[in-house]
């Protein structure tokens, strides 16, 4: 099916999670075609999170995430999208003890080449919990200025407490960063609430607050944008399938839903492959470009 609409906006997709197979053998040549997509074979939140890390262990220099970031910004450009703000997770730079500001400059520069206009969302590991969160928040707004939108936070939601990131947050938002964590993809309604009392501008994904009408109506009247992945949300088990997808009652409340394609590489998808799925969901023609001005509209830096 061809999509209906041209998507031009991109919120919510993972540098790391973005890499084709090929590009993993590629940088790591002890690595077979058949491995590289044999890591990115699951069907578990918890396998997905492998595949995730198999994926990050790979870049292991300043110029691995320079070939990345390239091929994601030409598989983008090629889709015809025009602004992309990307995921980049700083934090699993440093757990590799490699050094955050020569990856930094390796992607800005790619970014500075890119033939689409790229923005960066600087993203923390839940699971490291709230120390290495504050060094990284301290990094990214001492880099506002490069093209660092937004500070985030990633990884297993149920992992830490809420409360443990507070200071991150609160350095990141004092220094002018966005704040963009994904919550309410596996746990529920709470945790998308804790992140909402903490500022969060935009929620990555937030697909559970469809069970709470009455976070609907604040997300609704505040404006905060959910960035929806549905073949992502399919793919690690967070839904059972596309047709038992809450994007149409989270759509129908008023949400400010966005599309996105969160890890394009691992999941093999596209932005354009996600309005057709939601296209293939039942949505019109006039809905799915609601969808499309929805990202115009909550992107940090247009
Ligand atoms: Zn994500």
């Amino acid at each position: 099916m061809a999509t209906v609409i041209q998507a031009d906006t991109e919120l919510h997709v993972h540098l790391e999670g973005s890499m084709e197979p090929e590009l993993l053998c590629r940088l790591d040549s002890t690595l077979t075609l058949e491995e590289a997509r044999g890591l990115y074979r699951f069907d578990s939140f918890a396998g997905f999170i492998e595949a995730f890390k198999g994926a990050v262990r790979r870049l292991q220099t300043p110029e691995h995430y320079a070939m990345a970031a390239s091929a994601l910004f030409d598989s983008l450009a090629g889709q015809g999208v025009r602004y992309a703000e990307v995921i980049f997770s700083a934090g699993v730079v440093e757990w590799k003890r490699q050094s955050l500001d020569e990856v930094w400059g390796a992607l800005r520069e790619a970014s500075g080449q890119a033939p689409l206009t790229v923005r960066w969302n600087v993203d923390v590991v839940r699971q490291f919990g709230g120390e290495p969160a504050e060094r990284v928040a301290k990094w990214a707004v001492r880099h506002g200025g490069e093209g660092i939108v937004s500070f985030g936070i990633g990884g297993d939601e149920t992992s830490r407490a809420a409360g443990e990131f507070a200071r991150a947050v609160a350095i990141a938002k004092e220094g002018g960063l966005k704040f963009t964590p994904h919550a309410g993809e596996t746990s529920n309604a709470e945790n998308v609430w804790e992140m909402v009392r903490m500022g969060a501008d935009r929620i990555g994904h937030g697909i559970r607050a469809v069970s709470d009408p009455s976070l609907l109506r604040e997300l609704r009247d505040r404006g905060i944008a959910l960035e929806v992945c549905p073949t992502s949300n399919v793919r690690t088990g967070a839904v059972r399938s596309l047709a038992e997808h809450p994007l149409r009652a989270l759509f129908e409340a008023g949400v400010m839903v966005t599309l996105n394609s969160d890890d394009p590489g691992i999941f093999g998808c596209t932005l354009a492959g996600e309005f057709e799925a939601a296209q293939g969901m039942g949505f019109s023609e006039q809905e799915l470009s609601q969808m499309a001005e929805n990202a115009r509209r909550s992107a940090f830096g247009l």
